[in-house]
């Protein structure tokens, strides 16, 4: 029966635990990084804390006799699905990525796409004096040094990183409702959204609730995925493309 590690700390990691574990012929384990202080368990065996790098992790598939693994870890989560394919290509196991779609820009809205977190700090002054930041808890240094800026910062945790000096925190996990994010950005006065491209519905609303109020939204892109591995975009693909180790 294929032993299948499941990379996760998504929603969609969480739905294909649950769908696997319902399935005959697999045996799951899901990994989470254990950033989250109150994480959202999925169904089935579940470990948590990093690896140790490309090497540890080819390590431990050894040691619990993994057959095939499956990236659903966050579109922004790079190093670790470097390492994962680093690590399957050593070990010579199959690996899917499994990465919900982007977003996509309508033509109400007013998006202006940066490479990464030091390019929409750089970008934004020039946008807005009141930001809302929604790049995670990890990411929200990169505009410590923007002093003429206020900032609304919304995490599921505290950030334990620098932050700006001028700025709140919200403490809030997802999902968020349209009507909500519309009430946060006026009660803010929030002139300008940062986010990264993460895709899903979970955390979409801002994007509503910026065009809906005439937001700018500073946009983070994606990297594209690493050359040569297999991507789905949800659940049921992983599942078909699962089925034919035997499951
Ligand atoms: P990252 O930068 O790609 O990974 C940093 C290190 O964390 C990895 O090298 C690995 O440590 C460990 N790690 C990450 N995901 C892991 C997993 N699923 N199981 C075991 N170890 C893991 O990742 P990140 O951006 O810090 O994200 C951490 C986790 O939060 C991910 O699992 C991701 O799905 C989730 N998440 C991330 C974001 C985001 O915006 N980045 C948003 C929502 C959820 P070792 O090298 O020691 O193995």
């Amino acid at each position: 029966m294929p032993k299948v590690l499941l990379l996760g700390g998504t929603g969609e990691s969480r739905a294909l635990a649950e769908r696997l574990t319902g399935e005959p012929g697999f045996t799951l384990v899901s990994s989470l990084a254990g950033r989250v202080r109150d994480p959202l368990l999925p169904t089935g065996e579940v470990r948590i804390g990093g690896f140790g790098g490309s090497a540890g992790l080819a390590e431990w598939m050894h040691a619990h006799r993994i057959d095939v693994v499956v990236d659903a870890t966050h579109p922004f989560a790079d190093r670790i699905t470097a390492n994962a394919v680093l690590a399957a290509r050593a070990r010579k196991t199959p690996i899917l990525m499994v990465r919900r779609p982007e977003w996509v820009r309508t033509d109400a809205d007013r998006w202006i796409p940066v490479d990464d977190l030091p390019a929409a700090a750089d970008t934004l002054p020039g946008i807005g004096n009141r930001a809302f930041l929604t790049v995670g808890r990890q990411g929200v240094d990169a505009f410590a040094h923007l002093t003429s800026m206020w900032f609304l910062i919304r995490a599921i945790d505290p950030p334990e990183v620098a932050l700006p000096t001028a700025a709140t925190v919200i403490l809030e996990r997802g999902p968020f409702t349209v009507e909500h994010e519309i009430a946060l950005l006026r009660e803010h006065r929030i002139d300008v959204l940062v986010t990264k491209n993460s895709g899903g519905t979970l955390t979409a609303a801002k994007l509503a609730a910026a065009r809906a109020l005439g937001v700018p939204v500073v946009m983070v892109s994606r990297k594209p995925p690493p050359a040569g591995v297999p991507v789905c975009g949800g659940v049921d693909g992983a599942v078909a493309w699962l089925r034919r180790f035997g499951g």
